[in-house]
């Protein structure tokens, strides 16, 4: 059976704020993780539209899509043309999730929430010529589920091909995120087996790993038990955690040990009134400062998320964000103006309130505004977001924000690390049109490698002079 998997591009890939870079980074490991369900006779062929162009000139029998809120249009028109040339079409992702009816139009089955225990069922009832409409997860597990499709991953496009997802999910339930949504029939936190998470790890090449968990940390025995036996592997891995994992207990020093050298923390808001509203428990009451100061010490560079528009925001929001992260050294930041996804608690809010100003989903980016914002008008909050980035990202301030760390390494590090990321797009571009994206890898595990502050090389190497002159 030919089979074609699909990740189409997302709008904002194709807007003048387009950096090539930043959409050339993952592969589809959702895409890969369904494929290990097929069958070795299967005539696969995966295709990402971010980083190459699509060749829909073929003939498969089944066609597989998986569909955001920005790439829906697309996929639905892919799926469309698939569909009359008489492939058999599956559809599936968040958006289908969320809204399975619009979905439904376009596909012949539809996926509801993962898929991992649904697709094989599916392929029996295909080949048996008896498939449903819908198939719609219950059963959460991760145990014995096939390996990972990574030959069907084009490896030279992307700057990090050694993406990897131990876990699926998260423990919270934040009122902006898809997770709860998305995993609404079931748990909607799982881990694989720490051997199984190890044994993958064990076969990717190189040492640089980039964990695409949404909370590494989030369950603390397995992910104690997975940093044990990273330890000694010689890894360098980035990932996300929450402000409360950081500062809790000892697992970040743990992450640390085992090779955490970077990681995605969702700040959203340095408001306590807009952590409420958005039920962001995790963040509430937390020293966010005592947190990026643990994350230094131990010489991790930090990527602080940040939302604008939440309704205790007003016009000082962007400035007052800016400099707080450029104040603490945050290695680098995103911006996103709130979006309410429909699915999600905030959605039924915001359409409660009749405050829903489009459903256009093209424009649910996270750089447009949807929604009619409390305290400040669409072209304020736009501006801002847009000023955020400009003045975060300023030779000035990344100068600045590097400059506080304490060793010089670190300060090395956070300029090479951030003025890399940002200031050298021309080059990035190159990179990718010659296919040699991948080539840049060891560059990055250089600049990841591991910095320790003075004063915890201090502390190792003199812990009792330190506590006399502490206490
Ligand atoms: S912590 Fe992150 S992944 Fe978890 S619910 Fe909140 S936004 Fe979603």
């Amino acid at each position: 059976m030919k089979v074609k998997l699909i990740l189409p591009a997302l709008t904002e890939a194709e807007s003048p704020f387009w950096r090539p870079i930043k959409y050339s980074l993952f592969p589809p490991l959702g895409l890969a993780t369904l494929a290990a369900f097929l069958s070795e006779d299967d005539d696969v062929d995966l295709q990402d539209q971010h980083v190459e162009v699509l060749n829909l000139d073929d003939n498969p029998d089944l066609v597989l899509i998986q569909v955001y809120i920005t790439n829906a249009y697309r996929a639905y028109s892919i799926a469309d043309l698939y569909r009359r040339k008489g492939s058999y079409v599956l559809l599936g992702g968040l958006h289908v999730t969320t809204l399975p009816d619009e979905a439904a139009q376009h596909a012949d089955t539809i996926f509801i929430g993962p898929a991992e225990d649904t697709f094989p069922q599916f392929l029996k009832d295909f080949k048996n010529k008896n498939p449903k409409k819908l198939y719609s997860s219950t059963v959460r597990t991760l145990v014995d589920i096939p390996p990972v499709r990574r030959d069907l991953i084009k490896r030279n496009r992307y700057l990090v091909p050694n993406s990897i997802v131990v876990s699926r999910g998260c423990p919270h339930h934040c009122n902006f995120c898809y997770k709860d949504s998305f995993f609404g029939n079931g748990k909607s936190f799982y881990t694989q087996r720490t051997e199984d998470a190890l044994s993958e790890i064990n076969q990717l090449p190189g040492r640089h790993l980039y964990f695409l968990d949404d909370h590494l940390l989030g369950d603390e025995r397995f992910a104690r038990s997975l940093f044990d036996g990273m330890k000694g592997m010689g890894r360098i891995f980035q990932s996300a955690a929450t402000v409360e994992s950081i500062l809790k207990g000892d697992l970040i020093e743990k992450a640390a040990e085992a090779g955490l050298r970077s990681v995605f923390v969702g700040f959203e808001t340095l408001s306590p009134a807009n952590l409420q509203t958005s039920n962001k428990k995790q963040n509430l009451g937390k020293d966010y400062v005592k947190a990026i100061n643990r994350l230094h010490s131990l010489g991790i560079m930090i990527n602080g998320s940040f939302v604008y528009g939440l309704d205790d925001d007003d016009k000082d929001v962007f400035k007052r964000t800016v400099d707080w992260g450029v104040e603490n050294s945050l290695t680098t930041a995103t911006y996103h103006i709130l979006t309410p996804y429909p699915g999600t608690k905030l959605y039924s809010e915001m359409e409660n309130g009749n405050r829903i100003i489009t459903k256009n989903w093209d424009m649910y980016d996270t750089r447009h505004v949807v929604y009619k914002s409390r305290n400040l008008t669409t072209t304020e909050l736009e501006t801002g977001y847009r000023w955020s980035y400009d003045e975060f990202y300023k030779w000035s301030n990344i100068i600045r924000a590097s400059m506080h760390h304490e060793s010089d390494k670190h300060k090395l590090k956070h300029l090479f690390y951030t003025g890399g990321w940002k200031k050298f797009e021309p080059f990035w571009n190159l990179i990718i049109k010659t296919g040699h994206l991948n080539d840049m890898l060891p560059l990055l595990e250089k600049i990841l490698s591991q910095v320790k502050n003075p004063a915890s090389e201090l502390q190792t190497e003199f812990p009792l002079i330190i506590r006399k002159t502490t206490i």
